[in-house]
């Protein structure tokens, strides 16, 4: 398995990083992902206010159900 991983676009790779978070990715996705990041600076940043935004989500949503 030598294979690169297929070219993504900024918009999927969107669409990965949501995915991520749910740990939804296969390992072909998860390569993909990775390989678009290293070579794309817009979608480094977008990735982590994705990681930010999701971790104040949790702070809030654990702050609204206190038994989840
Ligand atoms: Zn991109």
């Amino acid at each position: 398995m030598s294979e690169q991983p297929t070219p993504i676009t900024c918009r999927d790779s969107t669409w990965l990083v949501s995915c991520a978070r749910d740990g939804a990715l296969t390992p072909a996705e998860a390569g993909q992902l990775a390989a678009h990041l290293a070579g794309c600076a817009a979608c480094r940043v977008a990735s982590r206010q994705f990681a930010q935004l999701f971790a104040q989500l949790d702070t809030l949503l654990a702050r609204e159900d206190p038994s989840a």
